[in-house]
């Protein structure tokens, strides 16, 4: 992989030639807005957000262009150096991710302004950056999360500082680079988005508490979004998931089939959206098991169920408390978790299912690897209640395959999760196969849902009393 990275340590020593930087704007190793301390990214960062402040919106527009068409080049490099660095999922998965972040984040059209006319005048809305937002991403979604990110908070005018998964820092360090040939070549200024080069929980702490962040967006786990709830500092936070898909009686069962294996399997389930378990109603369990395995899932039975839970679990969920998946298997694939309870399965498989109850820890606790528990219960009321229960109540991702519209709104209104997909794949939701803009920081704790320009912007409102309105 060396290689792929001195490629891109070329692009950006090219650009850095062509575009006369001052040496005092660039730091020693030319990757640029990588520093090596947090103090000093954020000041440069600070100077960015206050240069930025002057270019205008047409230049904005052109900025996220071309950070969408960098992206977009050095998509299979990127996918390939994340797959390799952290070792999670399948790199082939990650281009078609990337490529949906980097086309669907909305950008600079998300922030269009409001007005209000009547007889008083006119009131006009319009949305504001915050300044320097101090975000923190995943070792999961290592890439597109701080591309996706950085076009929603660049859109919206502000700077960023990452301080990206320790376990992905040589992958986004590249990206915050190509961000900043990108963001340079645009006509915007140098360090717009910066990192640090050796990330830590111990800097993540330093940016929640630099008197020159604005704010803090949070992607990850329950830890670190508890750790920013707690800096003082408005937060923006996206947590953990559980996400239930519910197949009822009435559903296409063949489609539902195929969707949750094409879902659950995608990037071998490391998204906080993808289906984590599934409930099904009795009269259809077997149909639906037999029709899975036709889409790549391969269903373990008896002792190999118990031999895989000891293997993958190290802290067993239930009812109320969220357990713990053994960090060595997740985002691995199917067929490398199988081998290590000494089975050999097709190396095309996508899904490891397994039928168990409704107690088992798999069911309650966030796996992130394609090992998929399958619940049969008596009805679809009682398929409902327990895909409440088992999502812990994080209101993230929740699917249903059925064809009643009063389940369907009821296991919405029940859920009342962030996304819910009916009759889809878990991606569906992020826009994948399914209406609707992209994002990979769902801020389900905090609210905001599925996060966009406008969710990095302040509002502000300026009324103009009696004049200017034109009827
Ligand atoms: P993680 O929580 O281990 O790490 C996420 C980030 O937080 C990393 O940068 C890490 O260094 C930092 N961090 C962790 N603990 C911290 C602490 N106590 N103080 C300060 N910083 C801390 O998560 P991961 O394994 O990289 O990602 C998987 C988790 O993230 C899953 O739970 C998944 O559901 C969740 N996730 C959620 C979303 C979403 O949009 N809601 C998106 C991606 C991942």
């Amino acid at each position: 992989m060396d290689n792929l990275e001195q490629n891109i340590r070329q692009l950006v020593e090219e650009v850095i030639k062509s575009m006369n930087l001052p040496s005092t704007s660039i730091n020693k190793e030319k990757k640029l807005g990588v520093f090596s301390n947090l103090n000093m990214a954020v000041e440069a960062s600070d100077i960015a957000f206050k240069e930025f402040t002057k270019i205008s919106l047409e230049t904005r527009k052109k900025i996220i262009a071309n950070i969408r068409k960098t992206s977009s080049e050095y998509n299979e490099i990127l996918s390939k150096m994340a797959h390799e660095e952290t070792g999670l999922g399948r790199w082939e998965d990650k281009i078609i991710k990337n490529t949906l972040g980097i086309d669907k984040t909305p950008g600079v059209e998300d922030i269009v302004p409001e007005t209000y006319t009547d007889d008083n005048g006119l009131t006009l809305i319009e949305r504001a950056p915050f300044g320097v937002i101090g975000s923190i991403t995943p070792s999961t979604n290592s890439t597109i999360t701080i591309i996706s990110n950085a076009i929603g908070m660049v859109a919206a005018g502000n700077a960023v500082v990452f301080n990206p998964h320790p376990s992905a820092k040589k992958v986004s360090a590249s990206i915050i680079s190509l961000l900043n040939t990108a963001i340079i070549e645009a006509g915007g200024p140098v360090n717009l988005v910066t990192c640090i080069d050796e990330p830590t929980i111990e800097s993540a702490k330093e940016l929640m508490a630099h008197k020159k962040i604005a704010i803090m967006v949070v992607t990850g786990g329950p830890a670190v979004v508890k750790t920013a709830m707690n800096s003082g500092k408005k937060v923006i936070g996206a947590g953990p998931g559980n996400p239930p898909v519910v197949v009822d009686e009435t559903a296409n069962i063949p489609k539902a089939a195929k969707d949750i294996v094409d879902g659950a399997s995608f990037d071998n389930n490391v998204i906080c959206i993808c289906e984590k378990e599934v409930i099904v109603v009795e009269s259809v369990a077997d149909r639906l098991k037999e029709e899975m395995k036709k889409h790549g899932a391969f269903e373990l039975t008896g002792d190999q169920i118990k031999k895989i839970t000891e293997l993958v679990i190290c802290d067993p969920g239930g009812p109320g408390h969220e357990g713990a998946a053994e960090k060595t298997y997740v985002g691995k694939n199917a067929d490398f978790i199988a081998k290590a309870i000494g089975l050999n399965v097709p190396s095309t498989t996508r899904l490891l299912i397994c039928e168990v109850d409704r107690n088992h820890p798999l069911v309650w606790t966030e796996q992130l690897m394609p090992v998929m528990p399958i619940v049969r219960v008596k009805d679809v009321d009682t398929a409902i209640d327990l895909a409440v229960d088992c999502e812990h109540g994080f209101r993230h991702t929740a699917m249903m395959h059925s064809l009643n519209i009063e389940k369907l709104t009821k296991m919405a209104k029940a859920m009342n999760c962030s996304i819910f997909i009916k009759n889809g794949p878990s991606y569906a939701g992020l826009g994948k196969g399914g209406a609707g803009f992209a994002s990979f920081t769902i801020a389900s704790p905090t609210g905001e849902g599925v996060t966009r320009a406008r969710t990095f912007s302040r509002e502000r409102r300026c009324t103009l009393v009696d004049y200017l309105r034109i009827i």
